[in-house]
């Protein structure tokens, strides 16, 4: 067998490796408490589930699906956003379906990327855009995000000549790992600075309605002149608790959602039309159910942090997302510390380090853990000795 010489240049997922060790010590009989992946724990709302038991059952479901989406779909897409950012989107060009947005956002830079073409990725992130980016055989070019600047990119920072020559630019705000948000002033900057250096930037916005404290994100493509230069990936997953179903989509720029649909176009064939249209309900039936996920996430949040804090961490709280980094303690590495918590406290946590070098020197610590498993978690360091 002759492999690909790509494949050589992929480390394994994060998470695969994680599930091993994850398994190796349940094999050892531990009670595990799991902070790792983020998929949420809570149920999919009732009302979104009885539209999908219905819709299977109906046979005009049953076939391939358009390519870009059903119709109805990609309507409730732009309703949604017309309703909630009161962005106006057309959903015959500005909007469509994705198999979760992790598919879109892998693809995308298929489309944009030719050998050696540089795109601009945040470190650290979601594996997904490095990875990606390797596999079309392009070249990433690291953005520190750090703590001192909000884990906001500085565009200063980036060389004039890797900014000319930069195709594609990814953001992820509220982000994941920091738990970081964006507000309007950098949205701007970003539209600014993509403008100025012809990218497009791919905004990958799945925890837009994870905020806690009535906090509400803006979309970027609420910055006039946006839909030039930017497109945005969004996904029902995080939103309403359906990981599983991999539905999503991409709106905004209609170049380059045009561009993405020939690489889609030939690699698969569109999302289960029964899940298109139980997605569709739920972006416009009622949405109080948000609110309840919400609820629980900032109770959870508020539970960790405090009992973190009184482990001496300085921790902050996080406005948007299910994810707490946390700071290791003084002259302990990611993976030290995530390996102490394995092996002294059965808790999972994932390593900083795992989303790029910048990451170096944080855990993160997904709050997708009921409220008493949090507070035996952290029983469990105070009885291990471990101090922030
Ligand atoms: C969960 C997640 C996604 C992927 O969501 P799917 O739509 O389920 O593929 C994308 N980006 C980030 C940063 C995520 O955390």
């Amino acid at each position: 067998m002759k492999l690909a010489k790509r494949i050589e240049n992929v480390p394994p997922y994060l998470f695969a490796q994680i599930d091993k060790k994850k398994a190796a010590l349940k094999a050892t009989g531990a009670d595990i408490i799991d902070f790792g992946i983020g998929d949420p724990d809570l149920p999919t709302p009732e009302h979104i589930n009885d539209v999908l038991h219905a819709a299977l059952d109906d046979p005009k479901h049953q076939q391939y699906p358009p390519y870009e989406g059903t119709k109805e779909f990609r309507q409730a897409v732009a309703t949604w956003y017309k309703k909630r950012f009161n962005v106006d989107l057309d959903p015959e060009k500005e909007v469509m379906a994705l198999i979760g947005s992790k598919e879109g956002i892998a693809h995308v830079f298929f489309a944009f990327i030719d050998s050696g073409d540089i795109a601009l990725i945040p470190d650290p992130a979601y594996p997904v855009y490095k990875v990606a980016c390797i596999l079309a055989d392009g070249s990433p070019r690291f953005m520190p995000l750090t703590k001192e600047h909000g884990f906001l990119p500085k565009f200063e920072d980036i060389p004039r000549s890797v900014a000319d020559k930069a195709k594609l630019m990814f953001l992820n705000y509220p982000n994941n790992p920091t738990g970081a948000v964006a507000g309007e002033k950098f949205l701007k900057q970003a539209v600014d600075f993509a403008k100025k250096h012809d990218i497009l930037i791919c905004q990958d916005f799945a925890y837009s309605e994870i905020a806690f404290d009535g906090y509400k994100l803006k979309s970027i493509l609420e910055i006039p002149g946006a839909k030039d230069v930017a497109i945005e990936f969004h996904s029902l997953s995080k939103t309403y608790n359906v990981t599983g179903w991999r539905i999503g989509m991409v709106v905004g720029n209609s170049q380059a959602i045009a561009a993405l649909s020939i690489i889609k176009t030939n690699v698969d064939s569109g999302a289960y039309k029964a899940i298109q249209h139980a997605a569709a309900a739920a972006l416009t039936g009622p949405q109080d159910c948000i609110q309840e996920t919400v609820k629980t996430f900032q109770e959870r949040r508020d539970v960790l942090i405090e009992g973190l804090h009184s482990l001496g961490s300085k921790v902050a709280k996080p406005k948007a997302t299910f994810y707490v980094w946390v700071k290791t303690p003084r002259g302990k590495t990611s993976s030290q510390f995530v390996e102490e918590l394995m092996e002294k406290c059965a808790i999972i946590t994932v390593p900083g380090s795992g989303y790029g070098k910048c990451g170096e020197g944080y855990i993160r610590m997904a709050i997708t853990v009921k409220t008493p498993r949090i507070k035996e978690a952290i029983q469990r360091m105070k009885e291990a000795g471990i101090r922030f």
